[in-house]
């Protein structure tokens, strides 16, 4: 039989488990393939635990050719070089091609280090935005220990992730003090928010309070409003700005080791396709996850375009967290099922955001339902039970992921408890 093919580009959190959920929905109707860049997943929310020593890359990495066979699915990491939605093909890396009649985009982000001098993994601050990027910062960490020197964290203008920079600072404030060295680094959290706490969704229950009070706790000073104008080995040049955009102040912050989260765009393979991404590569799609000029083009995850809540002094954009990726991924997995059986697609993602932020002796969760305010759930709360949360967050995710299980059972029914759904309609 001449089956459909449906190809998911990119294999990370949202194009693995969208590949299983797809494979299910349209079982006997169409073979699907992912094409990543490189054989192995790596579980990115566990990075921050790499820098500090609290994980092995190894331990958080799923080799995926095995794993996509056993399900059924053809897999190729040759990445892709240039998706060509008007000729239904993706051109890869090896100069090879591969034609769809469906295509999942789930490419997550293109790091844009580039766009601030001397920023990012090969300048002077190091990255937690993939898991090799985290094993350089742990070496680096490591020497600061040994020759305790300021710290800065935090984000870049135009980030658009911002929980990783909160649990990165308090994580790093856990292992001084349990290396007994925290009272020699001071540390500084340098964020594009208009106040702490608002993570790119206008705040989430009380995160304003929560965060800024473990800022407190833990001496970390904070600058909010803030542009970082460039870097130099050693040191970072920020500018803080009034709500009218107009220069508050200059730091010149000294440091000896120094993360900030960048700001993302689409990746290479996506940049400049009329139609298919706006201006800064992000794909573009409806509220069925759709790509509004190519029909039969889908997109998921980091790599869509979503508005920011609200104008902010400095650019701030919106996170796009695990949960709401899942939803997308079901969505999408629906809406194909329905365009196999001939009817229009219906089911559209939630994009709740649900976040577990684990500063290892604690942390802070929220749920935002939905994602803009005002909001009919707004919660957030504290406590250690977060990081053991996180820790079980991470053990069932890479569990599915080695299994390509699409969703057991026990993952409906404790969302189902929580109030919490994926679909809008379900
Ligand atoms: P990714 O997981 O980034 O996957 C994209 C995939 O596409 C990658 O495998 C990449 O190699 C591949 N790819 C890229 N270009 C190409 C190409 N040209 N051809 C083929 N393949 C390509 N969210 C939470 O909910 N909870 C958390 O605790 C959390 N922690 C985070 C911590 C960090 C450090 C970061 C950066 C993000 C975190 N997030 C968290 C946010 C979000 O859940 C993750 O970023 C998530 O990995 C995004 O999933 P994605 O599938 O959109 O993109």
């Amino acid at each position: 039989m001449d089956e459909s093919h449906v190809v998911v580009l990119g294999a990370g959190l949202g194009g693995t488990i969208a590949a299983y959920e797809i494979r299910e929905a349209l079982k006997g109707k169409a073979r699907v393939t992912v094409i990543s860049k490189g054989d192995d997943y790596w579980f990115v929310p566990s990075n921050p635990w790499v820098v500090v020593g609290w994980r092995e890359p190894e331990a958080i990495r799923v080799h995926l050719p095995s794993v996509m066979e056993k399900r059924g699915i053809a897999f190729t990491g040759a990445g892709a070089r240039q998706v060509d939605p008007d000729a239904n093909r993706i051109v890869l890396n090896d100069n090879s091609y591969i034609d769809y009649d469906y295509l999942v985009i789930a490419t997550g982000p293109d790091l844009a280090f580039d766009e601030i001098a001397g920023f990012g993994p090969a300048h002077h601050t190091v990255s937690i935005c993939e898991t090799a990027h985290a094993a350089a910062a742990r070496d680096k960490f490591e020497e600061l220990c040994a020759n305790p020197r300021p710290i800065v964290v935090g984000a870049a203008q135009g980030a658009s992730c911002y929980g990783p920079a909160y649990e990165m600072a308090m994580i790093l404030d856990t292992e001084l003090k349990r290396r007994e060295i925290r009272d020699k680094v001071p540390m500084t959290f340098v964020t594009p928010e208009p106040y702490i706490g608002h993570l790119g969704l206008d705040g989430v229950g009380d995160t304003k309070g929560l965060l800024e009070s473990e800022m407190r706790n833990r001496h970390i000073k904070w600058i909010t409003n803030a542009k970082v104008a460039s870097v130099e080995p050693g040191m970072m040049h920020v500018e803080e700005v009034n709500e009218d955009g107009s220069t508050k102040k200059l730091h010149d912050l000294d440091f000896g080791w120094a993360m900030l989260m960048p700001p993302f765009r689409g990746v290479a393979a996506l940049r400049g396709i009329e139609g298919l991404v706006n201006p800064r590569g992000f794909v573009l799609v409806d509220k069925h996850q759709r790509n509004p000029k190519y029909r039969n083009v889908f997109g998921l995850g980091v790599c869509i375009a979503i508005p920011p809540t609200g104008p902010t002094p400095v650019p701030v954009g919106v996170p796009k967290t695990g949960f709401m990726i899942e939803s997308m991924v079901t969505a999408i997995a629906q809406n194909l099922k329905e365009i196999f059986a001939g009817a229009e697609p219906t089911h559209e993602a939630t994009w709740n955001a649900i976040c577990l932020a684990d500063f290892g002796d604690g942390g802070v969760a929220f749920v935002a339902k939905p994602q803009i305010p005002p909001r009919n759930t707004n919660w957030s709360s504290e406590g250690k039970w977060v990081h053991l949360a996180k820790i079980g967050f991470e053990k069932y995710f890479l569990r599915k992921i080695r299994k390509g299980e699409s969703e057991p059972f026990y993952e409906k029914l404790a969302l189902h408890v929580l109030g919490i759904k994926k679909l809008r309609f379900d």
